[in-house]
């Protein structure tokens, strides 16, 4: 169990965020994520995504096109991405893998064999930080002004978590 990573969220976190997100043309990396992402990776950290797509269950797109969107992204970001993880299933389903729930979480947990007390979470939405647990995992919140992305964010987000790790490897604390 040692590996330390950072989840991310995808929509409003990697890209901006459409109304269920359903052509090609539509994927857009939010600026800066392709920088602040490099940096994260190259200092140790994998990279996954962790993403409710209901629009699957509720016959939007398919699983198919979740999958080539993520080839997508990975593509615009240089291949970085460790992995994704997908709910698929709508509010009513109740499922154990939707956010706010952890399953997602504990799925990537076990398959990278993460230590997710020097693990990040990175999300747009109180509901993607909210599935941190017990285990002290630190998270972030991608800034907004309103509906509007905050051109800096992704700056600060690399900022606090540099520093962060800075001290906690450094300083002891
Ligand atoms: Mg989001
Ligand atoms: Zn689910």
């Amino acid at each position: 169990m040692r590996n330390r990573a950072i989840f991310l969220d995808r929509d409003g976190t990697i890209i901006y965020e459409r109304n269920y997100l359903s052509r090609i043309a539509e994927i857009k990396l939010l600026p800066g994520t392709k920088k602040a992402l490099t940096l994260l990776k190259s200092s140790g950290f994998l990279l996954i995504v962790l993403t409710n797509q209901s629009g699957i269950a509720r016959g939007f797109f398919d699983k198919k096109f979740v999958k080539t969107t993520h080839q997508i992204i990975n593509r615009k970001l240089g291949g970085i991405i460790d992995d994704f993880f997908v709910c698929p299933h709508s509010p009513d389903a109740h499922c154990s893998c939707r956010k706010p729930k952890n399953g997602l979480l504990r799925a990537a947990a076990k398959r990278w064999r993460i230590n997710l007390s020097s693990s990040w979470i990175v999300g747009d939405k109180l509901s993607d930080i909210m599935i941190r647990n017990k285990d002290g995992m630190s998270s972030i919140l991608i800034g907004k002004n309103g509906s509007h992305y905050c051109s800096d964010s992704w700056n600060r987000i690399v900022k606090t978590i540099m520093k962060t790790e800075y001290r906690r490897q450094y300083v002891g604390r």
